[in-house]
């Protein structure tokens, strides 16, 4: 019997299969936190929920994030070389497109000691340190809704992006708000918590974040998992549906 043929049948066994480290299981570690707001509002991406691969505790969201980018770009299977910027790198996302030699990863953040597994740089979004036009992809997710001026956030990213470049912009979002919920009047951390789901957070993103993104001058290629993933491949990779990714692109 060939190898992929004892794999595959293997697979019976257990229910979810993580496209990190390969390995299987038939349970998930919790990851988030949980606050009122984020089940009131339906924030997706957000709240206390079961989804950490008990191997080596990748997440769903960075699942949906390297299925995307495995099934719907070259990044990963060409030689063809390619500048990646990732701010706030994600560790284990870092670590698959860093172990590629067509790729060129830089790393930065606003507060670049948390990220040193990448030698990750100071670099503040809303006033990037690269030339304009710099890089095919930026790889932003879960920081604008961290930064108050977040338009001029959005604007640095399309800046730095070359034509034809894209961006994958996650953030926590509710659907279930026409318009993005933000109150200069909260200010402390606790207000913040109670209000936006986070201490941190500045926002709740709304609906209205799609045309936020175009209005910086981007064309949105959402991709979509409840139509692009078969059922099957998402109950294996245990992919939250509900989460679509906010693809961007730089056309001239
Ligand atoms: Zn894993």
């Amino acid at each position: 019997m060939r190898p992929y043929l004892i794999d595959n049948l293997v697979d019976i066994f257990y229910k979810f299969r993580c496209n990190y480290c390969g390995k299987r299981s038939n349970k998930l570690d919790y990851d988030g936190i949980n606050q009122p707001v984020i089940h009131k509002l339906k924030i997706i991406g957000a709240g206390r929920r079961k989804c950490k691969c008990i191997h080596c505790g990748v997440n769903d969201r960075s699942r949906l994030e390297l299925f995307y980018l495995r099934t719907q770009t070259r990044l990963l299977d060409t030689n063809t070389k390619y500048r990646v910027l990732m701010i706030a790198p994600e560790y284990h996302l870092y670590e698959v497109l860093n172990g590629r030699s067509n790729l060129r990863v830089d790393t930065g953040d606003i507060n670049p000691k948390r990220y040193e597994f990448a030698d990750t740089v100071y670099s503040d979004l809303t006033s990037l340190q690269y030339e304009d036009q710099t890089f095919d992809w930026v790889i932003c997710n879960h920081v604008l809704e961290h930064i108050p001026n977040d338009a001029k956030a959005m604007s640095e990213v399309y800046r730095v992006l070359k034509e034809g470049g894209r961006a994958m912009l996650q953030v926590p979002i509710s659907l279930e708000l026409a318009s993005t919920y933000q109150n200069d009047d909260i200010t402390t951390p606790e207000e913040r918590l109670v209000h936006y789901g986070q201490e941190d957070h500045t926002r709740v993103y709304g609906q209205d974040y799609s045309d936020k993104l175009i209005t910086t001058g981007f064309v949105l290629r959402m991709f979509d998992p409840s139509e692009s993933i078969s059922k099957n491949v998402r109950r294996r990779l245990k992919i939250n549906v509900e989460e679509k990714l906010y693809i961007v692109e730089r056309e001239n």
